[in-house]
């Protein structure tokens, strides 16, 4: 799919409708809490390079359609961020956002699947087959082993994606979006 700033901005809105959630920027006194209570200290690269969920709130590090971030990239952080929307509605943000950010157990197997629809994302978009993601996970405060098993799960999603297995919700999602641009 060639990719526009009207496209990635389409998309956001598809996801946004869907779910009922809305993105701002990201420099609120919330994250700040967050990331306090994950414990991290890179508070630059938190606040520059990674977005979040809370409630119905995306926050991004960048201006939508502009070009701070590639396209590509821009589509992967909603679908990826509606992942995690997908798991907070399953328990309540509340719970979701508090054990998030004190188990880092669980915080690992909620990444697994956000960068999971990465790849599905990536692979509805060029036809390719993803690489395993090099995930800084220090960056999300989990424990070496908590990565270990991530890069494991990864390969195994990559072995499902060459057989043709779109998995997850929000990546489902994103391929009917898609399949609006379709004749
Ligand atoms: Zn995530």
């Amino acid at each position: 799919m060639k990719l526009s700033r009207d496209k990635v901005i389409d998309c956001w809105n598809f996801f946004e409708r869907r779910y009922g959630t809305r993105h701002v920027n990201k420099r609120t006194w919330l994250m700040s809490l967050m990331a306090k209570k994950m414990g991290i200290r890179q508070l630059d690269d938190f606040f520059n390079s990674y977005s979040n969920i809370l409630g119905d709130v995306i926050y991004i590090p960048f201006r939508l359609g502009s070009w701070d971030r590639s396209y590509h990239s821009q589509l992967v952080i909603c679908a990826h961020e509606h992942q995690h929307k997908i798991q907070a509605d399953r328990m309540g943000w509340l719970k979701f956002a508090w054990k998030y950010a004190t188990d880092t157990v669980f915080r690992t197997n909620m990444e697994i699947e956000g960068y999971t629809v990465g790849m599905e994302v990536y692979h509805l978009l060029t036809r390719q087959i993803p690489d395993v993601p090099d995930v800084n996970w220090s960056d999300y405060m989990v424990k070496d082993r908590d990565a270990v098993f991530a890069r494991t799960n990864f390969r195994i999603i990559r072995e499902m994606i060459k057989r043709g297995g779109i998995t997850r919700q929000a990546s489902k999602d994103f391929r009917e979006w898609m399949q609006t641009y379709e004749d």
